[in-house]
Parts: C-alpha cells; structure tokens; sequence
C-alpha cells in the first residue's frame, strides 16, 4: 500500500525520488543532468535540485555525480533529510537545468 507523502505531492506513492544534497552547493557538476531520461533537474544558482514529480527513479544520476551529492530517498544519511524537501520546494520556482552551466568548482 502507497505510503502518505508528507510533502503532498501529486506522484509521491510507492515512489521513492533521487535527492541532491548540500555536496552539489558551489560545484554544480552537470554530469547528472546530462544523463537524466526525463529532465528531472532544476538549476539554482549556486547548486541543483531534482524535480520529485520528474523523477523516475532509474537511479542513473547518482554514480555520474563526481562529489557524490544525489541519493536515493531512502538511503538519505539523516543529518541530509532537509534535502528531500529542499528539492521537492526549491523545484517548483527553479529554470530547468539545460547541462550547459560552466561547473562553478572543482573539488
Ligand atoms: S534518478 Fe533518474 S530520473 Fe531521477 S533525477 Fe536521477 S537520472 Fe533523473
């Protein structure tokens, strides 16, 4: 049985979305979005978040990230859980993340 989204999204169920978390912030590495079937990435300016309504759960984003910043929902290490609704708020305001973004840092 589909679980209660606290976050009140339309597709949350049985989902279990990718999350990008506080590693991205003033790298922006776009080697996720590059592989993303479904344009699930939003662009803010100093990091990236993951649309959880997009996201389709194939999980093809997480080895591509180089500072290892995206997890699925529930393999999140709790002092990270601000970022599931960090992405699922954020999203909503953010320009679609073209992969065209110069990388702001190397790590
Ligand atoms: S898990 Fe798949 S669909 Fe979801 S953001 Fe990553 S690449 Fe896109």
């Amino acid at each position: 049985m589909a679980q209660s989204c606290p976050y009140n999204r339309i597709s949350c169920g049985d989902k279990m979305p990718h999350v990008v978390t506080e590693a991205c912030v003033n790298h922006k590495y776009q080697d996720c979005v590059a592989v993303c079937p479904v344009d699930a990435f939003r662009e803010l300016p100093t990091y990236l978040v993951i649309d959880p309504d997009e996201c389709i759960d194939c999980g093809a984003c997480i080895n591509e990230c180089p500072v290892e910043a995206i997890y699925e929902e529930s393999d999140l290490p709790s002092h990270l859980s601000d970022w599931i609704e960090k992405n699922a708020e954020e999203c909503l305001d953010a320009e679609l993340a073209d992969g065209n973004s110069p990388v702001l840092a190397e790590s």
